[in-house]
């Protein structure tokens, strides 16, 4: 029987991922229903998931096979009890990509102190030479498809780059740690700290007040993960206090971020709106529709979301 896909995110995304959804089947050699119209539950196979979509109950979806999430964060479908098929969240290499370029640019902003070099176009000849990539230790907590790609491309660049993730991870050329005397040595050293943790019930607030007295002073920290992982008011002290030498924070407890949000003016943070990559619809497509095949094959899906971890 032809397999059914419901396309269950915004009608802007659809707008987006229809013709490499169709070009992605037709590649596989899939021949398969497609629509972004909910139609009677019971006759879907999939559902191309993003989290913010209006489908929230999955329980009508009698016949689902699994969800296939557009997004990387999973947090808002984890833990639905509607939920009782598999959940696979989205590794998209055009997601990793820009993420490795976010991670990477704003790393060497901190890295040659450009802020320090705009602000110095004075016409007087002050030579400061930066240190070299070498010399700057950075961490990242999270070693997953996003933080192991960020960490070897940092590695790559020459940084010493310190790993933490919750089971001890290879990555080549990356000291990797896990633990937490293992993230007690990875915050000493980081005098650049990138958080590339999903939102769970075990990284929230992760990066607490004791947590960040652990960092050396001035040390730089940047978050494309989830806002919920910072203790916002520890931060922000952190930062008055000038412990935390600049913050660059993609993501929020509450996006957009409110206009009256203390980090908005804070000469020390630097806000992006949740930019720091997204999942691409091509490369994404071609994700989605390996999941479909494997479905109808029998095969065990990719990127398996794990409901008791949450992520
Ligand atoms: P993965 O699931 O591939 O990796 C998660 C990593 O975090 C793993 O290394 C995992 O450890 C580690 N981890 C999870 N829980 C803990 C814990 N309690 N203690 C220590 N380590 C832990 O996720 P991705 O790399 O694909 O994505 C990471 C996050 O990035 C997403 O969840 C999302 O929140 C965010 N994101 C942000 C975007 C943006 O534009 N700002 C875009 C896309 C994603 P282990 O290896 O042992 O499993």
């Amino acid at each position: 029987m032809t397999p059914r896909l419901l396309f269950a995110a915004s009608e802007e995304s659809w707008h987006e991922y229809e013709g490499h959804l169709i070009h992605s089947l037709a590649a596989a050699g899939i021949e398969a229903e497609l629509s972004p119209q909910a139609g009677p539950p019971e006759t879907v196979d999939y559902i191309v998931y993003a989290p913010n979509s209006t489908v929230q109950d999955f329980t009508p979806y009698t016949r689902l096979k699994a969800v296939l999430s557009l997004w990387a964060g999973v947090e808002h479908v984890v833990g639905n009890p509607t939920l009782r098929v598999p959940l696979a969240r989205m590794v998209d290499s055009g997601l990793t990509e820009g993420m490795v370029e976010w991670v990477t640019g704003h790393t060497l902003r901190h890295h040659l102190n450009i802020d320090h070099v705009l602000a110095h176009q004075d016409g007087e000849w002050n030579r400061h030479v930066p240190p070299l990539a070498r010399h700057r230790p950075v961490t990242i907590l999270g070693l997953g498809a996003l933080g192991a790609a960020c960490a070897q491309a940092l590695a790559n660049l020459g940084f010493p780059v310190t790993g933490w993730s919750r089971t001890r991870r290879k990555v080549e050329g990356v000291t990797c740690l896990s633990g937490p005397a293992g993230l007690e040595q990875a915050l000493a050293r980081a005098q650049i700290l990138i958080l590339l943790l999903p939102l769970t019930p075990g990284t929230e607030d992760l990066l607490h007040a004791a947590h960040i007295d652990q960092l050396p002073k001035g040390a730089v920290i940047l978050n494309p993960g989830r806002g919920q992982l910072i203790d916002d008011a520890a931060l922000l002290a952190a930062l008055d206090s000038g412990h935390v030498g600049h913050a660059t924070l993609d993501v929020f407890r509450t996006e957009p971020l409110p206009r009256d949000h203390p980090y908005w003016a804070h000469p020390r943070v630097t806000v992006t709106p949740h930019i720091a990559s997204e999942t691409r619809p091509d490369t994404a497509s071609e994700v989605i529709v390996e999941n479909v095949r494997r479905g109808e094959a029998g095969e065990p899906f990719l990127h398996l979301v794990d409901r008791a971890r949450g992520y």
